[in-house]
């Protein structure tokens, strides 16, 4: 494919598709596109993803283009079936082996030693490889037939909430992408677990739906890299996507943790004040708590019962604070425990680091 030049919009074909029993021949349209280069967001079990044929240097480069992406940032190549890893990488440890048997498809991405055969351009120079097997029967029908791994990052512009449903993509993606294939909103709704077994600690460099618990029951020795957990600056994470500010919405984010009692209260307390300096406050509740404050632009994200549910919603609901045109969102944290690790991530990286125990 020609070089595009950055300013040349590019005709956007967007298409329906049945999530659960894919239309044969609109999958073939979409691996058509993949074989000649193209580029075809598709959602996933985990968020839309922005795919082209990672074996082609030229159309990986689009990617980063279309996204806005740094260069230094990997990306992650997605196969249809455990079998398609094997000329990928250089080696398979039983550890990987016994992990895609238990979680493939699934949203679990784990690293290996890179093979010849996976352009530099993918693992920003890096000597390892990350590689996943989603769990959606588009994403799985769409790499099959097009016969080749596909690399996909996630389907938004650069730093911007990670996309959960195809109208996400169009609003960040529409005359920059051949293709975007609408499948109905993402399950999981936060990017996949990150896990490198390349090194003698089995480390988790992106929390996801996958936890540190899901994983210890398998390998106990498992760690989490400290950058996920603590809220500071000098750590430095492993993973290069890690480093950068994510998911950021427009507005200013205040992320509260600790006791839900002394965190209602807080919100409360800072939403007067801001309302006093006449700001649009958005408050980021939950189902237990979202009758309690009685003023600003209350969401709730999902129930403290149910932490998946948060997971789900989060990312459009950052998106929909934007859309109200708040000045400031209060959000509520959670625990730090199973999926509510991955949410207090992503929680901490929108904020920018504003993270305040209360
Ligand atoms: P995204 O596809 O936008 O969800 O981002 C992919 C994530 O995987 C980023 O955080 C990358 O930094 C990370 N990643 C991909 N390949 C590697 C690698 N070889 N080593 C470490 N992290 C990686
Ligand atoms: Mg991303």
């Amino acid at each position: 494919m020609k070089r595009r030049d950055i300013m040349e919009k590019i005709e956007t074909k967007i298409i329906k598709v049945n999530e659960i029993n894919p239309e044969e021949e609109l999958i073939l349209e979409g691996a058509k596109f993949i074989k000649e280069g193209k580029l075809v967001a598709f959602p996933t079990e985990t968020v839309y993803g922005l795919g082209a044929n990672g074996l082609n240097e030229e159309a990986v480069k689009e990617i980063f283009v279309a996204k806005g992406r740094p260069q230094d940032n990997p990306l992650i190549l997605h196969v249809s079936s455990i079998e398609d890893i094997r000329p990928l990488v250089k080696s398979v440890s039983k550890e990987a082996e016994i992990l895609m048997k238990k979680f493939w498809p699934g949203p679990l991405t784990l690293l290996f030693k890179k093979s010849k055969k996976v352009p530099n351009i993918i693992t920003a120079g890096l000597d390892t490889v990350a590689i996943r097997m989603p769990n959606n029967p588009i994403a799985l029908g769409l790499i099959k037939n097009s016969g080749m791994p596909i690399a996909a990052p996630s389907a938004n512009t650069s730093g911007k909430p990670s996309p959960t449903s195809a109208d996400h993509v169009i609003e960040d993606l529409y005359g920059k992408v051949h293709m975007i294939i609408d499948g109905g909103s993402t399950g999981v709704g936060l990017e996949s677990t990150v896990l490198d077994l390349t090194e003698e600690i089995p480390m988790i460099l992106r929390p996801g739906a996958i936890t540190l618990e899901d994983l210890q029951s398998i390998i106990p020795n498992v760690e989490e890299d400290l950058s996920i957990i603590k809220n500071s600056n000098d750590i430095v994470p492993k993973s290069p996507g890690q480093k950068y500010r994510h998911y950021a919405p427009k507005a200013d984010m205040l992320v509260f943790v600790g006791d839900v009692e002394n965190m209602v209260m807080e919100i409360k307390v800072q939403a007067k004040e801001f309302i006093s300096q006449e700001k649009t406050v958005g408050i980021m509740a939950t189902e237990e708590t979202k009758d309690r404050y009685g003023q600003g632009i209350i969401i709730s994200v999902g129930s403290r019962k149910n932490m998946e549910t948060i997971g789900h919603n989060l990312f459009n609901t950052i998106r929909l604070f934007d859309q109200k045109e708040v000045d400031i969102i209060l959000a509520e944290g959670v625990e730090l425990s199973y999926i509510g690790t991955a949410i207090m991530n992503r929680l901490k990286k929108a904020s920018g680091g504003n993270i305040i125990k209360v």
